[in-house]
């Protein structure tokens, strides 16, 4: 019987939680988490401030009860602030002060991730919020509910951007979207895909300022205006979506990180020190299409590696397969998903990649409802010819279909192997000459 103690409590931590919960009862757990809560669904927030989703009560599940009812030891408000990795013991202070002491034999570190804050003039302004938390989303609605909030600058035209300019948009605000790079969504997808989720953008009325780096913000006691390094844009609110940083200020020092300060772990989610795990947004993951670690930030990155330091922290060795970082984004309905690294990321990363792709309608032309474009780019390296990714877009839901490309990079596919891979035809879902098949046999 060993003790394991467990740092944060969202989605990595709430998943090594009810890992060894359910399958190691014989282990003590024992959790800490500085919030009030826990498991709250970041996915839901631009649902719920755009109306889409009423109310934000179905975006937790779980709670320090589900932990409590399996007999785990739960410090909810708690801040661990010190870490003895001699003595193996861990130090917390409660939100009343109280200062709290755990010895453990195993520590999994589950810390998450914080919102990038530049250091840009005028952002300690009231009026200038972040999206990460559940209080922070509570924060943006109230604010959004003030009649005097009129315009709204959202920064960063990443998926957490992209998606709150649409929310706020649907709450009749003006919205100008800022971004330093010139489409919206690089990091994923390439410019074919990237140039139509901008028209969307744009023919719903959100006033794109691509290529455009905030330089500060003006006010005194209220947000008065935003200043770029093409103009100056008066403003009442301003949404910081520009990315996130690993949160390891807690044992930074103390233990291997990657470029970005995450804690470096092995496939086993393992630190540089024994009997140290670390899971989700604290750590890095492994890339299948790079063949290295990297830093992917996802919920479910961050669950599967949960469940991995669940089983070795409980006693049973178990391997992460690695990640493809698969995403995906719904915008005023329309799709887009994808898997592994677009042709940009590609070449940065040293491959020389060739790229193939198809667009045709999802069904067969006689089905004249419910059938829209689909358009699919597969890269792949030149020399292996081994899939490096893939992206999808459409008003169809085309989701599903990008999770073979995530086993396709996984298991070192080759683009000839797609070729004639047997895709089921039928009219109601797709084509005889499916898009698929066909991007694979167009490839050089
Ligand atoms: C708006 C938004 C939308 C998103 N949408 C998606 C999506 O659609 N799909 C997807 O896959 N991902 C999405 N993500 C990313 C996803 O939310 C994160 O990858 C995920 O939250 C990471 O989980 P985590 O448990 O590793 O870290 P976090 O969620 O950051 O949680 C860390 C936990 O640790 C606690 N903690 C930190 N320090 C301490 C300490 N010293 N002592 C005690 N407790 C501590 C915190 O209170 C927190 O509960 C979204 C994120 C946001 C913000």
């Amino acid at each position: 019987m060993a003790k394991i103690v467990l740092i944060g409590a969202n989605h990595a931590g709430t998943a090594a939680a009810n890992t060894i919960l359910d399958a190691y009862p014989e282990h003590t757990l024992v959790i800490f988490d500085g919030n009030s809560n826990i498991s709250y669904l970041g996915c839901g927030t631009a649902l719920w401030i755009g109306r889409q989703i009423d109310k934000p009560d179905g975006l937790f599940y779980a709670s320090k009860d589900t932990f409590t009812a399996k007999k785990a030891e739960v410090y909810m408000e708690t801040e661990v602030k010190r870490i003895d990795f001699t003595a193996k013991q861990v130090y917390g202070v409660t939100k009343t002060g109280k200062e709290i002491s755990e010895s453990y034999d195993k520590l999994i570190i589950a810390t998450g991730s914080l919102p990038i804050t530049p250091k840009i003039k005028g952002l300690d302004l009231p009026q200038v919020c972040y999206v990460k938390r559940f209080q922070d989303g509570q924060h943006i609605n109230q604010l959004l509910d003030q009649g005097d909030i009129k315009t709204v600058a959202v920064v960063g035209a990443g998926y957490i951007g992209v998606e709150l300019a649409e929310a706020v948009q649907r709450r009749g605000k003006e919205v100008l979207l800022f971004e330093a790079a010139t489409t919206s969504l690089s990091t994923y997808y390439d410019e074919w895909f990237t140039q139509d989720m901008d028209k969307v953008l744009k023919d719903k009325g959100i006033a794109l300022h691509f290529g455009e780096l905030v330089q500060e913000v003006t006010g005194t006691d209220k947000v008065k205006s935003i200043i770029t390094n093409k103009g100056e844009y008066p403003v009442d609110l301003i949404i910081m979506a520009i990315g996130f940083r690993p949160n390891t200020g807690l044992a930074a020092q103390d233990l291997e990180t990657f470029s970005n300060g995450a804690y470096k772990v092995n496939l086993k989610q393992e630190t540089s020190k024994p009997d140290v795990y670390a899971i989700g947004d604290c750590a890095t993951v492994y890339s299948n299409a790079l063949g290295t670690q990297a830093y992917i930030a996802l919920a479910t990155n961050a669950v599967r590696s949960g469940v991995v330091a669940g089983h070795n922290a409980g006693g049973t060795p178990l391997e992460s397969v690695g990640v493809q970082g698969s995403n995906g984004i719904c915008i005023y309905g329309y799709k887009m998903v994808s898997t592994g690294l677009n042709l940009k990321a590609a070449e940065k990363a040293g491959f020389t990649p060739l790229y193939t792709q198809f667009e045709d309608t999802q069904k067969p032309a006689f089905i004249t409802e419910d059938n829209h474009t689909v358009k699919i780019r597969i890269v792949y390296d030149k020399t292996s010819r081994r899939v490096l990714g893939a992206q999808m877009a459409s008003y169809q839901d085309i989701s599903m279909g990008i999770h073979l490309f995530s086993l396709a990079i996984e298991e070192k596919i080759t683009i000839d192997k797609l070729k004639l891979l047997d895709i089921f035809f039928l009219p109601h879902f797709n084509q005889p000459y499916n898009y698929i098949t066909m991007a694979a046999l167009s490839a050089k």
